[in-house]
């Protein structure tokens, strides 16, 4: 009798009544074909492969992670917070480990959510990761976490929640952002001062096959996964690398997913995109759900693979190994160097960021302390051509005094300034959120 040899969790939440519009790739029947190849893979009836029921997170859940302008309920539905939900309900699966791995294949999807949220950027209001480690390192002390997101697309918003966090590892493998959307992604974007080296991308070329992928993996993913020695490792499992996928322009196999996964071996693997509804997504899946339950997964194969699929090209194999050879001399060789700003000084920045699907355009200015003990205060004055005008102040869970008092004075001057409709405080030592304005 087949059985998992790894006890895995399923969360399914379709989100039946959500969609971005009726002909929108991100639309009600993107898992409906996935539910019913699961049932009709018996799936569910394996022994070791247990299913989980959803749950709604809370508008607290959501706070450790976002500044909703200008509130929680205007930017997240009912299906945002069940999303969210689930994969909390895959974390506490394997926290308590009533399960070894678990896979929320959840919607909406969540990667282009960035700390602050003004709307809706490519197809995503909520951060469901950052949401999910956010609440582990709340409910069960977890401290060093690794995210490596597998999604076509460069997991900015992921990359936004953690540019200044030295305690999660992000790693984003992405079609080349000169090529497609969001068009970000580089190597050079390399984390915050208080994180230089804990955000990695992998920019690949177009019609990178899993060969390539698999080849960064080895090469460079599983090396720098050792080096940070994350107490949880966490997929991004985005499914839009498919030969199929109709918004990108990648050469995966539902079997290459199944090897990345099985490689890979994410503790928690959360559904990101992944657009060819009914060609590739249910045999990805069923390859990823296959894999993590260490099952054998050399019979997971779509309906056009023998018509379609050609294996990745020797040039796309030689830039490859070229672009490896590179970034593993800038991450593993010679890794960032520190920033060169004295402790206690105040870098500023700004930075531009247009919602695609909502079609707003948001500014920002930030300030971080530069800190040496912990991961550095911050305050974000947003403005958004809503017309909202926002400062948020984040503590950083393991906070220093000197960027306590540092917050606590940006918050000060923030209420003296009556330019801000909305002022927000995110103490993650004390995991309040507090609306002072
Ligand atoms: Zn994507
Ligand atoms: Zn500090």
């Amino acid at each position: 009798m087949i059985r998992a040899k790894r006890k895995t969790g399923l969360v399914f939440f379709p989100a039946f009544d959500w969609a971005i519009s009726p002909t929108h790739p991100e639309r009600e029947e993107r898992l409906l074909y996935t539910q019913d190849q699961v049932m009709e893979e018996g799936l569910l009836d394996v022994p070791g492969i247990r299913e989980y029921r959803v749950r709604p997170a809370k508008y607290s859940d959501l706070q450790r992670v976002h500044f909703c302008v200008p509130d929680e309920p205007s930017m997240a539905t009912e299906s945002h917070l069940i999303s969210a939900g689930g994969c909390l309900v895959a974390a506490d699966a394997v926290m308590k480990k009533e399960v070894e791995s678990a896979f929320a294949l959840v919607r909406p999807p969540g990667h282009h959510a960035m700390k602050v949220v003004h709307g809706n950027r490519g197809f995503c209001n909520i951060n469901i990761e950052a949401v999910m480690v956010e609440y582990i390192r709340d409910v069960y002390g977890v401290k060093k976490i690794a995210i490596v997101d597998t999604d076509c697309h460069h997991g900015d918003g992921t990359q936004d929640v953690y540019w200044h966090d030295p305690n999660v590892l992000f790693i984003s493998m992405h079609q080349d952002g000169r090529t497609l959307y969001p068009g970000s992604g580089f190597a050079e974007e390399n984390g915050g001062a208080n994180a230089r080296g804990t955000t990695i991308n992998i920019p690949l070329p177009p019609r990178t096959g899993e060969k390539g992928f698999l080849y960064a993996l080895e090469e460079l993913v599983m090396p720098l996964l050792e080096k940070f020695e994350p107490e949880l490792v966490i997929n991004s499992a985005g499914q839009d690398n498919h030969f199929d996928d109709p918004i990108t322009h990648m050469n995966f196999s539902a079997k290459g997913y199944a090897e990345l996964n099985a490689r890979l071996k994410p503790d928690l693997a959360v559904l990101e995109g992944g657009y060819s509804v009914e060609k590739a997504l249910p045999y990805v899946n069923v390859g990823i759900i296959m894999a993590m339950a260490g099952m054998d997964t050399s019979t997971v194969k779509e309906p056009g693979y023998d018509k379609h699929y050609a294996p990745q090209a020797p040039d796309i194999t030689d830039y490859i190994t070229n672009l490896m050879g590179t970034l593993k001399d800038q991450f593993l060789i010679n890794p960032p160097a520190p920033h060169p700003a004295k402790n206690g000084e105040i870098i500023t920045t700004s930075k531009r960021i247009f919602y695609d699907t909502d079609m707003i355009n948001e500014n920002q200015d930030e300030r971080l302390v530069r800190c040496r003990d912990c991961a550095g205060a911050l305050a974000i004055d947003s403005h958004s051509s809503k017309g909202n005008k926002m400062m948020g102040v984040h503590i950083p869970k393991d906070a220093c005094p000197m960027c306590q008092k540092m917050a606590e004075k940006w918050v000060n001057e923030a209420l003296d300034n009556k330019k801000f409709h909305h002022i927000f405080l995110q103490d993650r030592t004390k995991c309040t959120y507090e609306v002072l304005r």
